[in-house]
């Protein structure tokens, strides 16, 4: 068994709860202003650029970041306030989301400066939306069987392929895309995978829609046909991606986006039982918000380990795998919990509204960013158990 593998009860120190309460101040002014309304996440009114942009203006954007690339140099367990506070008011933060959380670190790590110099500041001030090209039709959770082949040509590279759910992209600005450069080796499958930045504007590349099951326009197939990509645009190592992404991932898998998805049911159904519910009613928010808490713990807690400069990759697995099945499952106990109350009728957007959105969303939650199955892979893989 790894020795490696641990959560430190880390508490969020007295800097994160002054700043939880300008955060929720400036969430109660945006919904008072009519920006967004908390109950409404059936709509799926999840982006707004004015928004984003205010966000930016308050330096809630790339915290984490150097100050000479725009951001902040502030802690990842003030990032942590900031995520928790925006998710749980259902914010629209799909513009900056993706950029905040790992295009913007993967591009500190392995950009050219004068692509840093150029974007980050634009990330920071909530200009700029990234999507995250790594599946493939054909090639989902293996992402190092990726075919979208990246060819030399004069002065960068010639991209032939097709990228599949992509989110964001139909109004991405940019994209950090796995490209082939060149076959996997006898030695090393992984072999032979290089990220690119790809500006969305790049003639080539075509944005063709795919629904979900709620019926919102979230993810895309993204076709390449002879796109060109700048020498400056490889990121870190050409056909040395494989080292790169895995630690992405401990970015995208961690944080409290991952079990808050649902939030919203339990929120509203608390409201609907009210003060004194009954006990069957009691025992089962206790429950729910009993392992919310401790999911919230150990999320913290791998915040703590990315403040400490570490890759916590099985610790966000395993975050990711246990948060997205208690919300996946949330609307489903929370349909139960609230079977014998009369339902309401008044403007608010129901629960009954609700839970029919959260049931149809719910499938998807334990596939994006990583299926279970892959994920419990990770983690046998860390503990020494494969
Ligand atoms: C809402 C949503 C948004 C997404 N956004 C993006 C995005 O922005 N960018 C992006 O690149 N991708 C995105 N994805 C893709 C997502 O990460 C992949 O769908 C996921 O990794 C699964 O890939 P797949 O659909 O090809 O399924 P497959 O990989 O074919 O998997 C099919 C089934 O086989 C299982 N399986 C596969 N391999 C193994 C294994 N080794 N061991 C055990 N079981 C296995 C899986 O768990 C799954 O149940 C998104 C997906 C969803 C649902």
């Amino acid at each position: 068994m790894s020795a490696e593998l641990r959560f430190d009860p880390i508490r969020l120190p007295p800097e994160c709860e002054a700043l939880r309460r300008e955060v929720r101040a400036f969430i109660s002014q945006e919904v008072a202003a009519g920006t967004f309304d908390p109950a409404r996440v059936v709509h799926g009114e999840g982006q707004s650029p004015e928004f984003s942009r205010r966000v930016g203006g308050k330096g809630w954007i790339g915290m984490t970041w150097p100050k000479k690339y725009g951001g902040h140099e502030r802690s990842y367990l003030e990032r942590y306030v900031i995520t928790e506070e925006f998710r749980v008011a259902n914010a629209p933060v799909r513009l900056h989301f993706v950029a905040d959380r790992q295009s913007g670190p993967v591009l500190i790590k392995y950009a050219p400066e004068h692509v840093k110099t150029d974007v980050l500041p634009r990330i920071c001030r909530g200009e700029v939306c990234f999507a995250i090209g790594m599946s493939e039709p054909g090639s989902g959770s293996d992402l190092f069987a990726a075919k979208t082949k990246a060819t030399r040509t004069k002065g960068g590279w010639l991209v032939n392929g097709t990228k599949i759910w992509t989110s964001n992209a139909h109004y991405a600005d940019y994209l950090i895309a796995l490209f082939r450069t060149s076959p996997p080796t006898k030695e090393n499958r992984r072999h032979g995978l290089t990220q690119f930045l790809v500006d969305m504007k790049t003639p080539g590349i075509k944005i063709n829609p795919i629904y979900q099951m709620s019926g919102l326009h979230d993810f895309n197939e993204v076709v390449f046909e002879d796109a060109f990509m700048p020498d400056d645009h490889v990121l870190g190592e050409i056909d040395g991606a494989w080292k790169q992404a895995t630690s992405e991932l401990a970015y995208e898998r961690s944080g409290p986006e991952r079990f808050l998805e649902t939030l919203y049911v339990l929120i509203e159904l608390v409201r609907v039982l009210g003060p004194e519910p009954d006990l069957r009613g009691a025992e089962g928010i206790g429950r729910l918000v009993a392992q919310l808490h401790t999911l919230r713990r150990m999320s913290v807690s791998v915040a703590g380990m990315l403040q400490a400069g570490k890759e916590p990759v099985v610790e966000g697995s395993i975050v990711k795998d246990l948060g997205t099945i208690w919300e996946q499952k949330l609307p489903a106990r929370v349909r139960e919990l609230a079977a014998f109350v009369e339902p309401e009728v008044t403007n608010r957007v129901t629960l009954e509204e609700q839970l029919a959105f959260a049931t149809v969303i719910a499938p998807k939650l334990t596939l994006q960013g990583g299926t279970t199955e892959v994920l419990r892979g990770i983690i046998a893989r860390g503990l020494g158990l494969r």
